[in-house]
């Protein structure tokens, strides 16, 4: 963007390393080049690009995150945050797709995983050639997961046997594995397991009627006597624990995500602003629209550099829980207030998918529930300030 349309204020890119500016920039550009231009159309269709998939692997941006070695690099967070943001930037339901597949599925094989597992698999998904998904969330279960999974399995020799249904599961419809969690009957630990598209038992279907991130495709799945090999069970991932830990790896990218769409409804917002014209003159001249710019600009700055800061102590390895939890809740609700200043801003304009902010507008509402809901987020962070859980 020409400098007068930046929604960087503080400048956070003087912050960046030149290797982590090039990364952003390349991820802008590819961006603006790639995805705008198609995403209203696929949105509008409740579809994902799929033609994006090999864009991705040409633009080679996991290997930043995660090394040869499958590890997480020493700047992994700020570059998931800066990236994750530059996405948003353009289309939530693209950083979606990435933040299932290079997020949830990866994180949940590298923390769960053996060291045979993350051979086995890592190096194929971060350049494109296995496609992940994460299956947690059941039809009759969201928030209270850690405590009311239904989804079992059943060890018999060397297989696992797995039944139960999960529900939002993105990417589902057309990834080539699905990390499922589900209750061991024995035990009534929390498992993992790696469950390929052709085992026997497990089938998707696409959930329709979206109002938010309609080019993001969420499955219902159901596992009926889905057989597993012992061999593809998570060998680390002992108990729900396991599964919090993905978490809280991805739930500060969540927040990135408001950051960037509350970023691209600004800079949407003042483009718009300076060249419609109204009573003689652009918009942008009025002090009440003026007024409208300033807040958003206030609430994405704020939020830029809470994000940042936030995935600096992530890269230090001292993030807390309730610290990713504050910016979660903190940037899905100025996101919130931001696109519906843009949408405002555009006048009727504002709810046509042309200009872009009113996809902004609904895709935020799904940011707004998942990875936590608005409300889930707020209570681990009261729990840790007042020292009393107030779940139930
Ligand atoms: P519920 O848990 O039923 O909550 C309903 C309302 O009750 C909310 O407002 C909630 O905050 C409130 N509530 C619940 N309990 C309490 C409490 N104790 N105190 C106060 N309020 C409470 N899941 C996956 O596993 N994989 C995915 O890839 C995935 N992708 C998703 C994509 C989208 C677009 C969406 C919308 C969801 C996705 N999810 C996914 C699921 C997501 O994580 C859940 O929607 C989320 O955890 C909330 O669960 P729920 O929708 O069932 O809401």
């Amino acid at each position: 963007a020409p400098p007068e349309i930046n929604g960087d204020f503080y400048d956070i890119g003087a912050l960046l390393t030149p290797r982590q500016r090039e990364i952003q920039l390349r991820v802008r550009a590819f961006m603006e080049r790639e995805v705008e231009p198609i995403i209203n159309d696929y949105w509008q269709r409740d579809e994902f690009p799929k033609e994006l998939i090999g864009k991705f692997r040409e633009l080679d941006l996991i290997k930043e995150i995660f090394d040869d070695e499958g590890n997480r690099t020493p700047d992994a967070a700020v570059l998931e945050g800066i990236t994750g943001m530059e996405m948003a930037r353009v289309d939530v339901s693209t950083t979606t797709f990435f933040g299932v597949h290079a997020g949830l599925a990866m994180c949940s094989i590298l923390v769960g995983g053996s060291e045979a597992q993350r051979r086995e698999w890592l190096p194929r998904m971060r350049r494109f050639e296995v496609i992940g998904a994460f299956g947690l969330t059941e039809p009759e279960v969201g928030s209270a997961i850690s405590q009311g999974m239904t989804t079992t399995c059943r060890r018999e020799g060397d297989t696992w046997v797995l039944n139960g249904e999960k529900y939002w599961i993105g990417n589902a419809t057309f990834s080539d594995i699905t990390i499922v969690w589900a209750r061991d009957e024995a035990d009534n630990q929390v498992k993992g397991f790696i469950v390929r598209r052709d085992n026997p038992g497990f089938s998707v279907r696409k959930i329709a009627n979206k109002i938010a991130l309609r080019a993001v495709e969420n499955g219902h799945i159901t596992l009926q006597n889905c057989r597993v090999p012992e061999s593809d069970r998570l060998q680390n991932a002992t108990s729900f624990r396991t599964t919090a830990d993905v978490l809280r790896m991805t739930r500060a990218g969540v927040a990135w995500q408001g950051v960037g769409c509350a970023m691209g409804a600004y800079e949407k917002s003042l483009a718009y602003a300076q060249k419609r014209l109204q009573f003689g003159r652009p918009i942008a001249n009025f002090q009440l629209v003026q007024n409208l710019l300033v807040q958003m600009l206030g609430n994405v700055t704020a939020m830029q550099t809470m994000c940042f800061r936030l995935a600096q102590l992530q890269d230090a390895g001292v993030m807390t829980d309730e610290q990713a939890s504050l910016a979660k809740v903190f940037t899905a609700k100025r996101c919130r207030e931001t696109v519906a200043l843009a949408r405002e801003l555009h006048g009727g304009k504002g709810i046509l998918l042309d200009h872009h902010v009113a996809r902004y507008f609904a895709d935020t509402e799904a940011i707004y529930s998942y990875e936590g809901t608005n409300e889930i987020n707020t209570l681990v962070v009261g729990r840790a300030i007042t020292g009393t859980g107030a779940f139930v």
